[in-house]
């Protein structure tokens, strides 16, 4: 009865093949990221054509993603909508930069918020997953506490593109009304804006989370001063 784990390669076919590796500075999931005991999440704010916030949720090896088409809201009456997109490799857990133009996803990416990240309940997060309804808990710098991931019925127009809502449980980190703190224009890994990003100033990444074991191959552009 042993599943056989798909293999992250096999996972990242997809991401692989929307993008250029010559041309966009994202990673190319050819490195092996750190190992960490804990499941890694980050938030991605992605001035793309329209401005997002790309979840990712470290599981098996690469991270599950979704495109939350607004601000996370820490107000558990408010539901956002979250596209499902390709699986993306650890690495990219620690990506801020600038999506070059023409290239897919195009635009300034911050990193947002990280951490770590944990289902919450009896079920594994993937039998959650194939349920459609994946309550996790996140322990980040914004995000925090109790969280579900529900799926919407299928787009029969859309085929292939799962919707989800993303909703924050009530708990001692959830409130009602605004969040502004949610607001704040600040990468929590270098600090910087969107716009200094956009503009290549200030330090990259001041603490991967996701530090490659092997020396890069493939990275040999200069670190921005
Ligand atoms: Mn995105």
């Amino acid at each position: 009865m042993a599943r056989r784990k798909p293999t992250p390669k096999r996972q990242l076919a997809a991401y692989r093949a929307k993008r250029d590796f010559t041309r966009t500075s994202e990673p190319s999931g050819d490195l092996e990221a750190a190992r960490s005991t804990r499941l890694r999440f980050v938030v991605q704010k992605h001035a793309a054509t329209r401005l997002h916030y790309d979840l990712r949720l470290e599981l098996d090896g690469v991270f599950k993603s979704w495109a939350v088409t607004k601000i996370p809201s820490l107000d558990p009456a408010i539901k956002r909508l979250a596209v499902e997109v390709e699986d993306h490799p650890l690495e990219y857990g620690d990506f801020e930069g600038t999506i070059a133009p023409g290239q897919y996803g195009a635009g300034t990416v911050q990193l947002w918020d990280r951490g770590f990240w944990e289902p919450d309940g009896t079920r594994t997060a993937e039998q959650m997953l194939a349920r459609g309804e994946l309550k996790f808990k996140l322990a980040g710098e914004r995000l925090k506490g109790g969280w579900v991931l529900v799926r919407m019925r299928p787009d029969k127009h859309r085929a292939g593109r799962n919707n989800w809502l993303l909703i924050k449980h009530r708990d001692a980190f959830s409130h009602s009304g605004d969040d502004a703190a949610l607001e704040a224009d600040s990468s929590v890994a270098s600090r910087r804006s969107m716009a200094a990003i956009a503009a290549g100033k200030g330090r990259r990444t001041a603490r991967p989370q996701s530090r490659s074991r092997r020396p890069a191959r493939t990275r040999s552009r200069p670190s921005h001063v």
